[in-house]
């Protein structure tokens, strides 16, 4: 954890230019990724993020911050699969620590219908490539000794869906990126080369990343 409440400024507000290409309100995780892609898929860099207040004020700054692909539908499922692959490359992508780490995902059931529900939902996910287990009460043990499975005598579990940690190496979506830098509030988006750009990582980011399942 050395190095994570250090001061490193990431963004650089610039001044406003009279012109831009695209304007992007609202730097969320949205805004921010719509600007990246921009110029990451799409060659446009000249794109500026207008924040009314600060980086990563609303929703995306204060919510649960679990970024999982195990989800219902037939349309979430691969949206966030291919979403959970993007998130492990990132730091080393932005050359800036994000803070990802792979953990586990466990939904205990207290009733027989969302056991239910998450049988199917392992069902749908499994369809999809993505890992999800219906767990007896004894493997919810297993995984995590601390659950109280009596539910507090009240509601015992019945069993639960677990979407494991990801332990096999994944492919790289930074490989086909190239010149982007860790967005800015009003971000003119530069367009170095890729190795250039991995000759600045710094080491921290090296080795930071190299702990974290990829
Ligand atoms: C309590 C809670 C828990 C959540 N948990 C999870 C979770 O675990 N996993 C998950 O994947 N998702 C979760 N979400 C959902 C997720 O946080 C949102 O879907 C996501 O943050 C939306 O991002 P956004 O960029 O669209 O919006 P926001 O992050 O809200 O960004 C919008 C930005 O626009 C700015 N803005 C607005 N109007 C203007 C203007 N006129 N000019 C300039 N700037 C403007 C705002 O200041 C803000 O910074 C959760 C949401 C909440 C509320």
């Amino acid at each position: 954890m050395s190095g994570l409440f250090r001061k490193r400024t990431f963004l650089r507000h610039s001044g406003v230019k009279p012109r831009y290409d695209v304007v992007v309100i609202g730097g969320g995780v949205n805004g921010l990724s719509l600007a990246y892609n921009l110029a990451a898929s799409h060659g446009i860099t000249n794109v500026a993020v207008f924040e009314r207040a600060y980086i990563g004020s609303g929703g995306s700054g204060r919510n649960t911050q679990v970024v999982r692909a195990n989800y219902n539908t037939p349309e979430t499922v691969p949206l966030y699969k291919r979403s959970l692959e993007i998130w492990r490359t990132l730091s080393a992508e932005l050359d800036l620590n994000i803070l990802f780490s792979t953990q586990g995902e466990l939904d205990l059931c207290h009733t027989r219908d969302s056991l239910e529900i998450e049988r199917d939902k392992s069902l749908l996910n499994r369809a999809y490539g993505v890992h999800t287990d219906v767990l007896t009460v004894d493997d919810v043990l297993k995984v995590c000794p601390l659950v109280d499975v009596t539910g507090g005598g009240e509601l015992p579990v019945l069993g639960a869906s677990y979407h494991p940690p990801f332990t096999r190496g994944a492919p790289s979506p930074g490989s086909r990126r190239s010149g982007i830098d860790a967005p800015v509030s009003v971000s003119r988006a530069g367009s170095r080369s890729r190795p250039e750009r991995l000759s600045r990582r710094s080491r921290a980011t090296r080795r930071s990343s190299r702990g974290w399942p990829a």
